[in-house]
């Protein structure tokens, strides 16, 4: 008899019919011979609207209140769900995050697991329930609820595996596995059986919002087996997230990563001294803001161009602080852009050949499409370029590097 930790995001939740049928899909997995905790999500749409509830009292909520508000959205889809198992004639109990002691730091709307009791939990599995936790949530040590930032459920799922130590984790979603890109943008996107961890991470770091990047993480540093899999078709062997070895595919990128989600702020004109970037930095820093790309251009007349991208929700803010330090450190310019997206290319076989970038930017000149900044490391090249150039940009790229063909080197 297996350990199976199921989880099941917003839309396979997302209507009454739909929570039918993971309950089915739970009944069955039961009958093959198998333990099921499974962790859900809101039901689709419903993080957001409480996101803009919030936004009705005050456009910047955030904090202690906000993680009472969200999550509200799990708690209603773990009723509903043990309901429909209980209906369905399997014994079941639901709990919010507090209830099976997910303990966390107090970093509200983002903060991290720490431990997990999982007394509880075993209890009713003996009792032969299935068990039905609310994702995305946990408590800290004061008592207060709190969440663990957008996507949180497939961390809940992956720290709930590694503390039951179970076989697998299976993420259930709307797609039937992880892609060489996203499918709803590229129709011609590969599913892969199997992908490392490795570039899991990064393709979930660069914005492929299929698993969350914390969810990767902690198996990986965990060692849980995590498979993504489809909640709408019956079988199909998704993808596996798995240690590197030679039996994979020898494919030299694994996938095309993109990120909608950032903001570009440029500050032009600054005499270049030292202390200049510490200064800069330190102004969006202190604000709590996280600083993704760095691009410093010097001119020949000595004077400086410094540009950097950040969250779009974090965007008006640094400019704000940005705008407030200009004249201090004697900035010509302070201006931003939230027309940008980040492209990636992601592959461990990066590693062992060269002329993979120039190759992306050939194919990107070659469709007339201008690079903002650059960033590279072993495993990924990434480029900033205009919104309105993201899907030809991606398909390009797609069609370039024949990531819809399987690598050679496949058992
Ligand atoms: P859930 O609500 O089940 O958590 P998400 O919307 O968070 O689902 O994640 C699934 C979505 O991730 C898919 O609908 C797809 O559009 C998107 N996605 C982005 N990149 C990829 C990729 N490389 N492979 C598969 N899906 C991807
Ligand atoms: N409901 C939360 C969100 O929409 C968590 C999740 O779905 O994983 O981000
Ligand atoms: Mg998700």
């Amino acid at each position: 008899m297996a350990l199976i930790v199921h989880k099941y995001g917003g839309t396979s939740v997302g209507t009454i019919d739909r929570i039918q049928n993971v309950a089915a899909r739970i009944v069955r997995a039961r009958e093959a011979g198998d333990d099921i905790v499974v962790v859900v999500s809101a039901m689709s749409g419903e993080t957001n609207r409480l996101i803009d509830l919030a936004h009705g009292i005050d456009s910047r909520a955030a904090g202690r209140e906000l993680d009472v508000l969200l999550s509200t959205g799990e708690q209603v889809t773990i009723a509903l769900l043990a309901m429909a198992l209980e209906k369905a004639g399997c014994p079941a109990r639901s709990y919010t995050g507090a209830q099976v002691h997910i303990l966390t730091d107090s970093a509200h709307n983002k903060a991290r697991i720490r431990d997990i009791d999982d007394s509880r939990m075993r209890r009713d599995l003996d009792a032969g329930r299935v068990v039905v936790v609310a994702g995305f949530q946990g408590v800290d040590e004061h008592g207060s609820i709190t969440t663990l930032g957008r996507g949180g459920s497939d961390t809940t799922a992956v720290a709930l595996a590694a503390a039951l130590k179970a076989d697998e984790c299976q993420i259930y979603t709307d797609v039937d596995g992880v892609y060489t890109t996203d499918p709803r943008v590229v129709s011609k996107a590969r599913r892969l059986d199997r992908i490392t961890f490795e570039e899991m991470l990064e393709m979930a770091s660069l914005g492929s919002k299929v698993l969350q990047i914390r969810s990767v993480e902690f198996a990986g540093k965990y060692n849980v087996p995590l498979r993504v899999l489809s909640s709408f078709e019956e079988s199909g062997p998704g993808t596996l997230i798995t240690f590197e070895d030679e039996t994979m595919e020898q494919a030299l990128i694994s996938g095309i990563a993109f990120n909608r989600d950032e903001a570009q702020l440029t500050v032009s004109g600054v005499p270049d001294q030292p202390g200049v970037a510490y200064k800069i930095l330190s102004a969006v820093s202190d604000l709590n803001v996280e600083v993704d790309m760095i691009v410093q251009n010097v001119g020949a007349d000595d004077m400086t161009d410094f540009t950097f991208t950040v969250h779009r929700n974090d965007y008006e803010k640094s400019l704000e602080a940005l705008r407030a330090i200009a004249g201090e450190i004697g900035a010509r310019e302070v201006s931003g852009d939230t027309r940008i997206v980040k492209v990636s290319l992601v592959g461990v076989g990066m590693r062992s050949h060269a002329g993979i970038a120039s190759k992306m930017f050939e194919v990107l000149g070659k469709e007339g499409i201008n690079i903002r900044m650059i960033s590279t490391s072993e495993i990924k090249i990434s480029v900033v370029i205009d919104e309105k150039y993201l899907e030809l940009a991606v398909r390009a790229l797609h069609d370039a590097f024949e990531l819809e063909k399987e690598p050679a080197g496949k058992e």
